[in-house]
């Protein structure tokens, strides 16, 4: 039933030689150039030239589903893929396939006019550019997306935009051009039709980065997470993308995708660590024998690859379930896996860290950046307890209404 498509097969060989050939030999020469640049906030070069390798082998791109813009694989196809990517931190980026470059590309090529395709998206699946997703405000609980506050109001030709907004991904980012800012635009109009959302490039007067968010300290140089101002800033009104009150459904199609894409990526990392975990245990000997010949090493072992291998069944499915149903059909899965996946990577990225010692700690081997990634997926895209709401949401009203 889970059997990679042929086109998975003849793409995902190419895409582990290039991880070996060039990606995982270049991480930490990419790190290296970070530290040695003016500040952390400038682009590699060496993420360029691996840009550019990536884009010559036609590895380019592989998420995007519908053919006019990418490959045109479905989530199911793409998922194996995905995963190896997230194997790599310097990867998603190095193959155009980044959070959350990806979901903006795909709200553009699903919902976005010609003119805004040409204009945004086309620098977006060219790498050109890096873009911003601005939801979440400091003001306001926004895991409940009803709350965001920023106002959108119509003025003549344009729309003019305030607001304050944060943890928005990219927002440090040289490259970055334009984020997509959701904001409401009729405070009256039922709860779910009161949200827009506008492209607003970060060169408009009223724009501006207030300061840079860590992550556990971590700062994710060189794109980083912002809080941003948008004061009284004018955009033309053919930068709203699909209309007044459309917020809601642009995000729905959009945070499905994110959130899955994050799913799959969690999977590579975990089994990343794993592998790791498997080699210092196999070498490394205290009283008398290999920490691999320990009961307690054993069970970590044999815990974290069940453990992975249920994560990747059910992200599998999901992926399954929303290519033939669509996002909505699946929303039960896609809240499941955004449960189930973080919370396995953050437990087997931890037992790699404890059976590390010391080493586990420190940034040479990358288990800490690791846990920091998978601990932040359980807020980001929506906290693990809103996920467990919807989906005993949903089983309550299923067992009142049985098929
Ligand atoms: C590294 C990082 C990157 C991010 N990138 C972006 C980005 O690019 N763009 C963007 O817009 N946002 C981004 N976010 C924001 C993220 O999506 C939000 O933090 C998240 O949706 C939660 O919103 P909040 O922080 O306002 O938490 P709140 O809504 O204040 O919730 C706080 C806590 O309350 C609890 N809670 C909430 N609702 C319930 C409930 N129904 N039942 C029980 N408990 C509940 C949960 O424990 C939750 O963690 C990012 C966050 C991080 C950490």
């Amino acid at each position: 039933m889970y059997d990679p498509s042929p086109r998975t097969l003849e793409i995902l060989p190419r895409l582990q030689a290039f991880m070996r050939q060039h990606v995982y030999p270049a991480e930490r020469a990419y790190e290296a150039q970070l530290n040695a640049g003016p500040s952390r906030w400038v682009q590699p070069a060496i993420m360029e030239e691996l840009k550019a390798k990536a884009r010559a082998e036609g590895l380019w791109n592989l998420f995007m589903a519908d053919p006019e813009f990418g490959p045109g694989l479905g989530n199911f196809e793409y998922a194996p893929l995905c995963e190896v990517m997230g194997r790599s931190p310097i990867a998603p980026e190095t193959f155009n396939c980044s959070a959350p470059d990806v979901g903006n590309m795909e709200v553009l090529a699903r919902y976005g006019s010609k003119t805004q395709q040409e204009r945004w998206l086309k620098p977006l699946l060219e790498g050109r550019i890096r873009s911003i997703f601005a939801m979440t405000e400091p003001d306001v609980a926004s895991s409940d997306a009803t709350n965001i506050a920023t106002r959108i109001l119509r003025d003549g030709g344009n729309y003019v935009i305030d607001g304050r907004k944060w943890r928005s991904s990219n927002a440090c980012h040289p490259h970055a051009g334009f984020a997509i800012v959701m904001g409401k635009t009729d405070p009256a109009a039922a709860k779910h039709k009161q949200q827009s959302m506008a492209i607003v490039p970060l060169d408009a007067p009223g724009v501006s980065l207030m300061r840079h968010l860590p992550v556990f300290g971590f700062d994710h140089a060189p794109y980083g997470h912002g809080e941003m101002l948008f004061r009284a800033v004018r955009v033309p009104a053919e930068n709203l993308i699909l209309g007044e009150g459309r917020g809601f459904e642009i995000a729905q199609g959009r945070l499905g995708l994110g959130r899955i894409h994050h799913c799959m990526r969690l999977i590579g990392l975990a089994e990343r660590m794993l592998e790791a975990m498997l080699r210092r245990v196999r070498a490394r000997v205290a009283f008398g024998r290999p920490l691999a010949e320990r009961d307690t090493i054993r069970a970590d072992i044999a815990n974290s690859r069940c453990e992975i291998e249920q994560a990747r069944l059910l992200v599998l499915h999901t992926a399954r379930l929303i290519d033939r149903l669509g996002n909505k059909d699946a929303r039960r899965q896609i809240a499941m896996i955004k449960i189930v996946v973080p919370n396995m990577a953050q437990r087997v990225i931890d037992r790699a860290i404890q059976a590390h010692g010391g080493a586990g700690m420190t940034g040479d081997f990358g288990r800490p950046h690791a846990l920091a990634e998978a601990r932040y997926l359980r807020i980001g895209d929506g906290p693990d307890e809103v996920h467990r709401e919807a989906i005993a949401k949903l089983e309550l009203k299923r067992a009142l209404d049985p098929a």
